[in-house]
């Protein structure tokens, strides 16, 4: 143990209001409007779990490809990392998964103020947690643009969608990350998009603030 920092005594329940509101967004049910009605979804922990256990069946890309999609190892390695340090800081647990009763146990431990610093590094490990699942298990932003490829001419691309149908789609495709040809593969990184402005006549505003 490295020296000790003894707080005062007021900064142990700040401290612990933010752990439990760490805790929740990682653990607690997800609460989101959508169409005037309060939906409710997973945890994001188990999003989490879900996922990385999900995908190992599903084959079915219609692209004949049996791949993982590139998101999948980061999703595994995620929740094996969690799942480590959190057994790291409490290895005695109660209920089903373990590391959601884990995190239970460390929220409800008799913490003292001089513990502060310590609960300030778990706040700070489970929020960025909470924040790389957003990412992982997000998908960017992505749009369509109405407009030829610049390089194979192609404006709409028909191919089928995971249940076999056939699916008409406009071929340039762009996100934060680049824009695409779903038809020839052509693709110009976000340092292009002010030629491909020029070239196309008009991006998504908020596409080409992203990346002037
Ligand atoms: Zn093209």
């Amino acid at each position: 143990m490295t020296s000790p920092v003894v707080d005062e005594d007021g900064a142990l329940k700040p401290a612990l209001q933010l752990l439990g509101d760490a805790i929740h967004r990682l653990c607690g049910p997800q609460s989101q409007f959508m169409d005037g009605k309060l939906l409710w979804a997973s945890s994001r922990y188990m999003q989490l779990r879900d996922a990385t256990a999900g995908e190992q069946v599903n084959t079915g890309t219609g692209g004949g490809s049996k791949s993982q999609p590139p998101c999948w190892l980061d999703a595994v390695d995620l929740l094996a990392e969690i799942d480590a340090a959190v057994e790291c800081w409490q290895p005695a647990f109660s209920g089903v998964p373990a590391t959601v009763g884990r995190l239970r146990w460390i929220e409800k431990r008799s913490w003292r103020p001089q513990d502060v610093r310590q609960i300030e590094q778990i706040i700070g490990a489970v929020a960025e947690w909470a924040a790389q699942i957003d990412a992982l298990l997000d998908p960017p932003k992505r749009w369509t643009l109405p407009f030829p490829c610049p390089q194979c001419e192609s404006t709409i691309v028909y191919r089928k969608d995971s249940g076999g149908d056939m699916v008409r789609q406009q071929a340039l495709n762009i996100s934060e990350d680049g824009c695409t040809c779903i038809k020839c593969k052509a693709f110009w990184p976000p340092e292009r998009f002010t030629w491909l402005g020029r070239v196309l006549g008009s991006l998504p505003k908020n596409v080409l603030e992203e990346g002037a």
